[in-house]
């Protein structure tokens, strides 16, 4: 079976690392000179709107699919006459705007929280009047990591959002004062069937994600996720692993976004799963059955973000994995991550907590789930 992924980022050397171990071939594409996903496999050098390229890999593979959501949706369009492109693209570009998106959960009856699109300062101001303060102004497209976004405290601020957002289309959303934040993480193959890995808890600081851990064991937020990821990916004719990231309100979910694609909150699904969602996106864009996404474990990860230094590298044992991307230090920047698995949450959390304070200084301490 050979694959072609769009993107050769971490997510790229991940699925080329759970490639390889399923004997499958997988080529990348991305513009970078050596992109993370070189260690995994071929790469061709081309921009990511670059349909030609894109057609030509996609003649040279069974099969077509991408590691993150800024692809352009008609430089893809370009390979599905040639062969399979999934996640379907109606999907990707569902996902690339937050509007759609957003009409897309409430056409499903999935809970979310208050939304007003934004296209003028006034439609601004009458999203504070109808969602009241504070309120998160967001990029309708090209947001990630909490860039694109600005936060609306006081009646001050909206001029300053306006400033700093106004050149784009913006959707404005009531602000959740959330009790925790969760991904549901599938994988949906071709003929319907879905595996859906246990409820994630995530802690993010400054927008980005920095720990992760699962199983979040409250059923019923299980149940609710599963609905909602399995409703979701059934109206798209879903195909892949799919993420929806959710907050958590007095035992209640809203939505809050989706990705088409593995997501870095399922890295823990490496170690701590009996099938990887990096194996199991593989399997069902090949067309196979998703494997077991059942926990082997209690498992932790902490994001390393802007630098991997030292004190990460200390040899902790087997139940410790590092995963080096093998990327130059930047400011923000995912670097890699580090996998705890532990026989019980509660040692879980110890060894995340010890961890998070002996590696990192600038992230926030782990909080223990409420
Ligand atoms: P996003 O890019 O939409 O995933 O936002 C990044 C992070 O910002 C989320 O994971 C939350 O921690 C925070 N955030 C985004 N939107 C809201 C909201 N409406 N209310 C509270 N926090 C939010």
């Amino acid at each position: 079976m050979r694959i072609g992924i769009i993107g050769g980022g971490q997510l790229g050397q991940m699925l080329g690392y759970a490639g390889r171990e399923l004997g499958f071939d997988c080529t990348f594409l991305d513009p970078s000179p050596s992109p993370p996903a070189a260690d995994a496999g071929p790469v061709v050098k081309a921009a990511f709107d670059d349909g030609d390229a894109i057609r030509e890999l996609a003649a040279g593979v069974d099969v077509l699919t991408y590691e993150f959501e800024n692809v352009p949706v008609e430089a893809l369009e370009s390979a599905i006459d040639v062969c399979p492109v999934y996640p379907p693209l109606p999907a990707l570009s569902k996902a690339q705007d937050r509007l759609s998106e957003k009409t897309l959960f409430e056409s499903l009856d999935i809970p979310l929280p208050g939304w007003h699109a934004v296209d003028s300062h006034d439609d601004l101001s009458a999203a504070a009047d109808r969602l009241g303060l504070p309120l998160v102004l967001k990029t309708r497209r090209f947001g990630y990591d909490g860039k694109g976004q600005f936060v609306i405290r006081s009646p001050e601020d909206l001029d300053a959002a306006w400033e700093a957002l106004g050149g784009s289309a913006l959707i404005a959303e009531a602000w959740v004062p959330f009790d925790y934040e969760v991904s549901a993480i599938a994988a949906r193959a071709v003929d319907g069937s879905i595996a859906f890995y246990p409820l994630t808890h995530n802690q993010h600081a400054g927008g980005i994600l920095r720990y992760s851990r699962a199983p979040v064991n409250v059923p019923a937020l299980d149940s609710q996720a599963r609905d909602a990821a399995r409703k979701l990916a059934e109206s798209l004719d879903y195909v892949g692993v799919i993420a929806l990231e959710l907050f958590v309100r007095d035992g209640q979910l809203l939505a809050n976004e989706f990705a088409p694609r593995v997501h870095n909150s399922g890295h823990w699904t490496i170690e701590g799963a009996v099938t990887s969602q990096f194996a199991n996106h593989l399997l069902t864009v090949a067309g196979k059955a998703p494997g077991d996404a059942a926990a082997r474990h209690h498992s932790g990860m902490l994001n390393l973000i802007g630098e991997i230094p030292a004190t990460a590298r200390v040899d902790r044992g087997p139940a410790t994995v590092l995963h080096d991307y093998g990327k130059a230090p930047r400011e923000g920047r995912k670097l890699g991550h580090i996998t705890v698995i532990a026989d019980s949450a509660d040692s879980r959390d110890a060894a995340l907590t010890d961890l998070g304070e002996s590696v990192t200084e600038s992230i926030p301490r782990f909080e223990t789930l409420a």
